[in-house]
């Protein structure tokens, strides 16, 4: 049977970026539909991707620094061992957590969750089916497309997430891995990299760029390769992956580095070499949609398509594969359809990795400076002589500052060290008001704190770091 309703805002695809604009939405006084396939809300980000990682990278730390550093704090542990069944059964339980949050926050917001797989038609239709083949015709003045992305497949490694893993067999591989292999060093081979050679596995990862991390800062990056050696990941970088023989026990990944042929045998393999966006449900020459060079949706800085009332944002808009990017568009478009001159901009977007030590940044790397030909001063201050990192016994890593010679404006911060994930967020800040180094300098930061170091860091900057 076929029923037919309408909305002010129809919202295709429920994960940060969808939920988000059909809160924002909501609030703004319209009616909402949010249409999401899947048996939860929350996407890619609270189902297989920030959340739960973010859950097994706490638990496998929690079990590394209990056998590798709590006889340093005068804490002795015998015989810790790993319930993975436990581990996992936390992790779903986390992501549960979130997945009911969103439910309750649409209903506190009054926004309908149409269930079902949804396919955008002309005017602003989308046709939704559910699992029990019932289709309702949406009719909205407005849709927002947030569709997402998927995992890039190697051609001659297609997942089966047994032995050939995206992001979604790696959250659940049933044991420790003996040996498993990474193919891209990029934040999810890392961080899902990490979780498993702390937990026990032998880690390999493969980097077809000549660093792992390409695009980051060349001194992090050097840092960063450099702890994660010492931590034991084995890394090859500059490392072309060739092809691969998939067994019912394992596989054997054949690469070529420097014209030398090199092979890996593990039990499993990990394919993290990108995401590409997600056009399910969405004919884009059918519908006269435009596209970008990477087959993402086209849009304007308000998240506007080439088609009338019609926005899209996220992963599918392609940048930076980012959950509060998705959420910040989701406001954007929101507010636009609410007639608010509102736009997006992304220059004090930050990004994270979270392996231990994490490393985070916002804005121009060195390498971006130094090339646009704008005189520039570094300042840099190590977490080693900050006397919090002392305390909790993290002295890895450094914050660094890009500031402009002249006005000292900051031009981007790059940090590596521990959590600098958060420590980030007051630059970010000072960003967003287009701040200088010198007005960080001036702020007074609580003594011993890890945040002290972006102070100092700045100081550097100015020429006058107090404690180094
Ligand atoms: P998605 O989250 O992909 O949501 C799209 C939703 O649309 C899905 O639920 C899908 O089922 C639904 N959908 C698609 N088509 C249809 C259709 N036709 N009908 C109905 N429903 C449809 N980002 C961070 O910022 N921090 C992190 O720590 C982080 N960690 C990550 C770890 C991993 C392992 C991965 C894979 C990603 C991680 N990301 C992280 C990236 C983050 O998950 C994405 O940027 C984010 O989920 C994008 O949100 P989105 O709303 O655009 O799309």
């Amino acid at each position: 049977s076929t029923t037919s309703q309408t909305a002010d805002v129809l919202v295709l695809g429920g994960g940060p970026g969808g939920y988000v604009a059909a809160i924002r939405a909501a609030q703004l006084g319209f009616s909402v539909t949010c249409i999401e396939a899947d048996k939860t809300l929350g996407g890619t980000c609270v189902t297989v991707g920030c959340i739960p990682s973010k859950a097994l990278l706490q638990s496998s730390e929690h079990y590394e620094w209990l056998r590798l550093h709590a006889a340093e704090h005068g804490v002795k542990v015998e015989g810790a061992t790993v319930d993975l069944p436990a581990m996992m059964a936390r992790k779903t339980d986390v992501v549960a957590q979130n997945t009911k949050g969103i439910e309750f926050l649409f209903r506190k917001n009054k926004i309908t969750w149409a269930k079902g797989f949804g396919t955008l038609k002309t005017g602003n239709v989308v046709e939704v089916k559910d699992t029990d083949g019932n289709v309702t015709s949406w009719q909205g003045k407005h849709v927002i497309i947030a569709t997402g992305s998927v995992p890039v497949q190697l051609p001659f490694l297609p997942f089966d997430e047994q032995r050939v893993l995206s992001n979604v067999g790696a959250l659940q591989i049933p044991e420790v891995p003996k040996h498993l292999i990474v193919i891209g060093g990029g934040v999810i081979g890392l961080e899902l990299g990490s979780v498993w050679r702390r937990l026990g596995a032998k880690v390999t990862v493969v980097e077809f760029a000549p660093t792992i991390l390409p695009g980051n800062d060349d001194d992090v990056i050097k840092e960063a390769d450099k702890i994660l050696r010492k931590q034991g990941l084995e890394i090859h970088t500059g490392t072309k992956v060739t092809g691969a023989d998939v067994r019912a026990d394992g596989v054997t990944i054949h690469a070529e580095k420097d014209g030398a042929a090199l092979s890996f045998d593990g039990d499993y393999v990990l394919v993290s070499v990108g995401r590409k966006p997600s056009l399910s449900g969405v004919d884009a020459a059918a519908l006269g949609l435009a596209l970008g060079q990477r087959g993402e949706i086209a849009v304007n800085d308000q998240m506007r398509t080439n088609l009338p009332n019609v926005f899209a944002i996220g992963d599918v808009v392609g940048g930076k594969l980012l959950a509060h990017k998705a959420e910040d568009e989701g406001v954007i478009a929101a507010e636009v359809i609410a007639g608010k001159p509102v736009h997006m901009h992304y220059r004090t977007m930050p990004g994270v990795v979270y392996t231990w030590p994490e490393i985070a940044t916002v804005g121009l790397t060195e390498q971006e400076v130094k090339a646009s030909g704008r005189a520039y001063r570094v300042g840099k201050f190590p977490f080693s002589a900050n006397g919090r990192a002392r305390t909790m016994g993290e002295t890895q890593g450094f914050v660094k500052f890009v500031v402009d010679k002249d006005s000292d404006e900051i031009l981007g911060c790059h940090m590596i060290g521990p959590h600098v994930a958060d420590n980030l967020a007051q630059v970010v800040l000072a960003m967003e008001y287009r701040g200088s180094a010198e007005d960080i300098a001036i702020t007074v930061h609580s003594h011993p704190t890890l945040s002290e170091t972006v102070k100092e860091a700045a100081l550097s900057a100015l020429g006058r770091a107090l404690h180094m």
